[in-house]
């Protein structure tokens, strides 16, 4: 925020100096002599000599008094001139206030423009490029103070590439085979883990495969499957209403659009964009518990409304990144970047990370905080994609198993 804040005043200082310095520039060469016309107007001409004569410029002077001289005798004379200097004498003023005034903004201008200058001294951190092994010596800007937009997009994205190394397979932690289980475990994913909603889907979705189904059965049956989510009853609810919204209004297939999603009951704007990205292919950001947790600690933004995370996110990446991206985040804050202990010590962003040392630096202890695939632990899909099983990614044991 304030980096956008200091972009900002740098572009208005930046252009107000150079505007300052011309204006001061015109009223410097204006001045003299609109004063040297405007002074006559106030003065008697016994007063405008001796004031002309105290003066280095006499001769200009004196030029201007024969001048008077030589209009008052003449009434026509005299009523051009009457007329030129009321003309005259704004202007003469308003170049000598605006000189006046700009002057000294000149000099706090060029000042605050210097002002910034030392931001650019980024000193990677210490104790992150000393005590994480995998974590080369890279000289990288990890601290956000004064740190430019364009930095701070830099910074971002090299988080996201180095995310995208670290997680190559990265993906949607809930099972799902089409639109509808996926919306559906979606939302049965709130105030539980994905690994209990992946247990506890196949029962579900075997007996209600389609909208039509789900929208036809006995609440209290679909209770008792859903029990080991946790508010099973209100969940039941939800998927049901749902599931009758699909039928009644969209002819039994999920809407694959943000402002028909929102619209079903319990659809909220994450589990839109999660439907979106990662059904339908459409570029959506997931600012969940993770996510924002991680955005936050990297100094992305300030925010702490999602929706207005969501936008300050977004704003730094290309959209084409933002499934992905959100998967990288989320991935990253369910393995390493722990809520209560993060595991900064074996963590591969550590030298862009502003947030270094809020956790475990001790890099074999920090070792004994990682999750899932990082810790050779099964992960919390059921049926995980080839590619995590190809990485070494094991899957999670069904319900009651383990
Ligand atoms: S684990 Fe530590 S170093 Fe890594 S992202 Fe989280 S806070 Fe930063």
């Amino acid at each position: 925020m304030s980096a956008e804040r200091d972009s900002a005043v740098g572009e208005q200082v930046s252009d107000g100096g150079r505007k300052t310095a011309k204006a001061a520039r015109t009223a410097a060469a204006a001045g003299p002599a609109s004063a040297k016309k405007a002074a006559p107007a106030r003065k008697t001409p016994a007063k405008k000599a001796t004031a002309e004569k105290a003066t280095a410029e006499k001769a200009a002077e004196k030029k201007a008094t024969a001048e008077k001289a030589t209009a008052k005798k003449s009434a026509g004379k005299k009523a051009a001139a009457d007329k030129a200097a009321p003309a005259r004498k704004p202007a003469a003023k308003k170049a000598s206030a605006r000189s006046a005034k700009k002057a000294a903004p000149a000099k706090s201008s060029a000042a605050l423009k210097k002002a910034p200058a030392p931001r650019k001294q980024v000193v990677a951190p210490k104790k992150a490029t000393a005590s994480v092994p995998a974590a080369p010596a890279k000289t990288v800007a990890a601290h956000p103070q004064g740190e430019s937009r364009t930095a701070l997009v830099r910074r971002a994205r090299r988080i996201n590439r180095e995310l995208a190394e670290v997680y190559p397979y990265a993906h949607p932690e809930l099972d799902f085979e089409n639109p509808f289980q996926l919306v559906v475990a979606t939302v049965l994913s709130a105030q539980t883990t994905d690994l209990r909603v992946n247990q506890t889907t196949p029962a579900l979705f075997a007996k209600y495969p389609a909208p039509e189904d789900l929208a036809a059965a006995d609440p209290e049956e679909v209770e008792e499957i859903l029990r080991p989510t946790g508010f099973f009853r209100a969940k039941t609810k939800s998927v049901i209403g749902l599931s009758k919204a699909l039928v009644e209004q969209f002819g039994g297939e999920v809407p694959g659009r943000l402002e028909d999603l929102v619209k079903l009951p319990g659809v909220g704007r994450k589990t839109a964009f999660v439907v979106l990205g990662n059904a339908f292919g459409r570029p959506g950001i997931t600012v969940d518990t993770h996510f924002q947790r991680l955005v936050r600690r990297w100094k992305w933004t300030d925010e702490t409304d999602p929706d207005k995370i969501e936008a300050a996110v977004g704003a730094l990446f290309p959209k084409s990144d933002w499934t992905d991206l959100s998967h990288h985040v989320i991935w990253h804050g369910r393995r390493i970047c722990h809520a209560r202990k993060p595991a900064c010590g074996a963590c591969p962003i550590a030298p862009l990370c502003p947030a270094y040392g809020e956790g475990e630096t001790d890099p074999e202890k920090a070792k004994k905080l990682l999750k899932y695939e990082k810790a050779g632990q099964p992960g919390q899909r059921l049926k995980p994609p080839q590619a995590y099983l190809d990485a070494g990614g094991r899957p999670a044991p069904p319900l009651g198993a383990g």
